[in-house]
């Protein structure tokens, strides 16, 4: 734990060592390195395998920090997305921990079938949100790899912002980095990949919700397109809702 003094910031809300626009100045391997010195084994990584996580997982493993991996499975990932999962589990020696998702059959009984085309904020509450409600109960603090240049929505997120919805603090250590930086940073330290985004697909989620995009889109114009919806509903606390 860091000696400097703690950082009151709103009663109820848990203190920080640092003030977060000081912390939002810090690279993202500095920001990483505090992460882990406050938070210790109450802070968490979640991926979803796409970029982002790439280069998190291996920023991480470069460091010599081991933060619990939490992957939010939602059986209906891209096989590359998996097979993505696979090379980075093996290359990094990574432990994952899983939170228990409803089978899409047992989703179907209960909330009538493809509820992705239906209802698909409640299909991301029933299988993204709730069950990462439950895994973050034991942490403390929450790294997520997005960042504010995907989308309008996203411009405005700190490094560093209380969740309410979690009770956790929510880090975001590439929130500045562009998407150029992201696939530079890859490049030059070889690192696994998802192949989707050689194809088109800039932003990756599940199956029956993303698609690849033209270069004009913006990033995340392949999720959810054709409706209004933008945001699965995980950040929804720390983001604009506009
Ligand atoms: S992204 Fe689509 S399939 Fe995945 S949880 Fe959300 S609505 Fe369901």
């Amino acid at each position: 734990m860091s000696e400097s003094p703690a950082v009151d910031l709103t009663p109820g809300i848990p203190p920080l060592s640092r003030p977060p626009e000081e912390l939002d100045e810090l690279s993202a391997e500095e920001f990483l390195l505090w992460a882990v010195a406050e938070f210790g084994e109450g802070l968490c990584v979640t991926c979803s395998w796409q970029k982002q996580s790439s280069v998190l997982v291996h920023m991480l493993s470069t460091l010599g920090l081991k933060p619990t991996i939490v992957e939010l499975d939602t059986h209906l990932f891209f096989r590359e997305s998996y097979e993505t999962r696979e090379r980075l589990v093996e290359k990094y020696g990574l432990t994952l921990v899983c939170p228990e998702i409803p089978s899409i059959a047992e989703q179907h009984k209960a909330e009538g079938p493809n509820l992705w085309e239906t209802d698909p904020d409640r299909c991301c509450h029933v299988r993204k949100v709730e069950p990462l409600v439950e895994a973050l109960e034991p942490f403390s603090a929450w790294i997520s790899g997005i960042r504010r240049d995907q989308s309008p929505s996203r411009a405005s997120i700190g490094k560093t912002q209380w969740s309410e919805r979690y009770s956790v603090w929510k880090l975001h250590p590439l929130a500045d980095w562009d998407e150029k930086r992201v696939w530079g940073y890859i490049m030059s330290n070889d690192i696994p990949y998802n192949p989707l985004h050689d194809v088109g697909y800039r932003s990756i989620g599940c199956i029956p919700c993303t698609r690849p995009i033209r270069s004009d889109e913006e990033e995340r114009a392949g999720r959810w397109a054709g409706s209004d919806k933008l945001e699965c509903g995980l950040h929804l606390d720390t983001i604009d809702k506009e």
